[in-house]
């Protein structure tokens, strides 16, 4: 996308514009060169040669593709950019959860958002003060785009399942043993899959996979723990399912 200009855009899913109207939307991106393309928690982010930025939310189930605009467009297409070398944007989205936007401030599409995981700046020291005055599940803290931006509800189990923490164990009751290793085990578990769908989407471009399974913590009853060889457990923790071992990961 970078580097190349937009023609106007084809939304046929009104409600995934948030601001401003589609019809500004669409007249607001037409035109208009893609300088960089950014990342903030879970939104994409491309700014445009006018100063505006063109902010994207997945949802749960979306996807992007660049394709040749002559290539029959996959199904649940919702939104398409056309691009200016014949290749378009095509935002793929099953259920309709995902969201554009068109702001002069890409800040004003989000809540406020914690530290970012794989930046330098997010230490054991700054996921102890998040968590110091949070007496919620540590798993429904974890979620919070507020306290670590970016991360969703995989992640979080895995982080959970590589530092032997019970998902459900009050956040400001870790000990000053666990909140490194806890820290430790939300990076990697991001590392891991962020290199793993790099070398898929170089792999498998222009149709990257859209979810892979690099997880360490079964997610399925049938299997067992790959540390201590003895059944998962699924609870729900805040309404989200929770994969845990409750060997490895004691209630405390
Ligand atoms: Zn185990």
């Amino acid at each position: 996308m970078v580097g190349h200009r937009f023609s106007a855009p084809e939304i046929t899913w009104r409600k995934t514009v948030r601001r401003p109207s589609v019809g500004e939307f669409i007249e607001g991106v037409a035109g208009r060169f893609v300088t960089d393309l950014l990342r903030r928690g879970k939104y994409l982010i491309a700014p445009l040669d006018d100063d505006q930025f063109l902010v994207l939310h997945l949802g749960m189930t979306g996807s992007l593709r660049i394709h040749d605009a002559r290539r029959d467009p996959p199904p649940m297409v919702r939104h398409i950019f056309p691009l200016d070398d014949g290749r378009e944007m095509r935002f793929i989205d099953p259920r309709k959860f995902g969201h554009l936007w068109l702001l002069p401030d890409p800040a004003d599409a989000m809540r406020k958002m914690g530290a970012e995981p794989l930046e330098p700046d997010f230490t054991v020291a700054v996921l102890a003060a998040a968590l110091t005055s949070r007496r919620s599940p540590i798993k429904a803290v974890l979620l919070d785009q507020s306290v670590i931006a970016g991360l969703g509800n995989l992640y979080a189990d895995e982080a959970l399942f590589l530092s032997g923490i019970h998902p459900e164990r009050s956040a400001n009751g870790l000990t000053d043993q666990e909140l490194p290793s806890l820290h430790d085990a939300i990076v990697r578990a991001l590392s891991t899959s962020v290199a793993a769908y790099a070398a898929a989407r170089d792999a498998e471009w222009p149709d990257p996979p859209v979810a892979l399974s690099p997880w360490s913590v079964p997610r399925s009853a049938a299997e067992l723990c790959p540390k201590c060889q003895g059944s998962v457990q699924m609870i729900r923790v805040r309404g989200r399912s929770s994969w845990y071992c409750p060997t490895c990961q004691p209630a405390g």
